[in-house]
């Protein structure tokens, strides 16, 4: 994949002060810190003002902080971010609050394939995108009124698990429901849930071949979400919400996990087929992409989104995972981000990572 007008826009840097560059949040610690351990520079780009925890973490703070009224300003700064020879590292909060037309029209080099986000935003071209490349997803219920086990509601566009909520029966989808906002009913899948963290590299030899490239599993972990993963401190959700107490699905936090070996050939069989279809599809998710399963008491993954880009769940291993252990110690999707981004200056293949 190259995108057209990349090489132009990199024509201009200086190949020796490359600087990795964020907006200050989400995983922006990590990221600092990545870059910083592989010797790169650091521009954390600050909305309003800079927030002082970053001097409680000085290895993972950026070497300069560049401020921005909001984040839709991000993108008029794009010629002197340019001119600091900055690659944007994407992530979930930056994509978020920049909005996606802003992003796609950022005209800084990005570290990924930005053509993702369509295919991602869209539920209906990543359930195209998972399900030709063979992955199961959770059934979606098109007719509220064939609710006949658990589903769970999903407002568009909501992030974090937002006004999310399960019913179990018609009547109760529609007690629940808010329809003003578009809405999106899926089949709640029993099992217990691993965030798979990988790493897809067009440009690595070694390692977990595909066609092209090779991927990594770099960690994994299991959100967090308040209050679903603690209400049964209180009572049973029955109980509970006999009273009119629901449980809400808001990522507070990650926990850290793995899984049973013997299950592992499975997710990497899955990684693969979804990078050889975003391939095929439109060039590849280059870089970090989490697939977010349930797994069932038959063993199966059922794959409930995509994330492609760096996720929050990865922050829990900046001094690297039970997995990355295996490929070298201490690595972090942090500074495997850092890594690529030095192999592409290396080979002069940045043109094939970035967008
Ligand atoms: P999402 O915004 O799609 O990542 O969903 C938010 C949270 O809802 C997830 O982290 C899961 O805990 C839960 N969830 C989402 N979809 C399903 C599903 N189909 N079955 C069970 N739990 C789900």
């Amino acid at each position: 994949m190259v995108t057209p007008g990349i090489k132009e826009l990199l024509s201009t840097y200086d190949k020796d002060k490359i600087t990795i560059s964020t907006v200050c949040s989400h995983s922006s610690l990590q990221i600092f810190h990545g870059a910083k351990k592989e010797g790169l520079k650091t521009l954390g780009i600050a909305i309003g003002e800079v927030k002082k925890f970053y001097d409680a973490f000085p290895l993972a703070k950026p070497d300069e902080f560049f401020i921005v009224k909001n984040y839709k300003d991000i993108t008029r700064y794009a010629d002197e971010l340019r001119e600091r020879n900055v690659i944007i590292i994407p992530h979930g909060s930056f994509v978020e609050y920049l909005g996606a037309k802003n992003f796609l029209r950022l005209e800084v080099p990005t570290f990924g394939n930005r053509k993702v986000l369509e295919w991602e935003s869209d539920r209906k071209k990543e359930k195209k995108w998972l399900e030709s490349a063979g992955i199961t997803m959770p059934k979606q219920i098109k007719n509220p009124k064939d609710i006949n086990k658990p589903v769970i509601v999903k407002y568009h566009g909501a992030k974090g698990g937002k006004g999310f909520f399960v019913a179990k029966t018609y009547e109760e989808f529609i007690k629940r429901v808010d329809k003003t906002k578009p809405y999106f009913i899926q089949e709640f899948v029993m099992g217990t849930r691993y965030y798979l963290h990988y790493f897809y590299s067009p440009i690595q030899k070694e390692g977990y071949k595909l066609r092209k490239g090779c991927l990594q599993l770099l960690s994994m972990d299991r959100r967090d979400e308040t209050t679903i993963d603690e209400v049964q401190r209180l009572g049973s959700i029955a109980e509970l919400e006999e009273i009119g107490i629901h449980p809400t699905f808001v990522v507070t936090g990650n926990i850290p996990i793995v899984m049973r070996e013997s299950l592992l050939p499975k997710v990497f069989k899955m990684g693969e087929a979804v990078v050889n279809k975003s391939i095929e599809l439109f060039g590849g998710v280059i870089g970090p992409f989490c697939l977010e399963t349930v797994v069932t008491e038959d063993l199966e993954f059922k794959v409930f989104e995509i994330s492609a880009r760096i996720v929050a769940g990865t922050n829990i291993y900046s001094a690297g995972s039970p997995y990355s252990e295996y490929i070298q110690p201490g690595l972090s999707t942090g500074v495997r981000i850092a890594q690529e981004i030095k192999q592409g200056l290396k080979e002069d293949k940045l043109h094939e990572i970035l967008s």
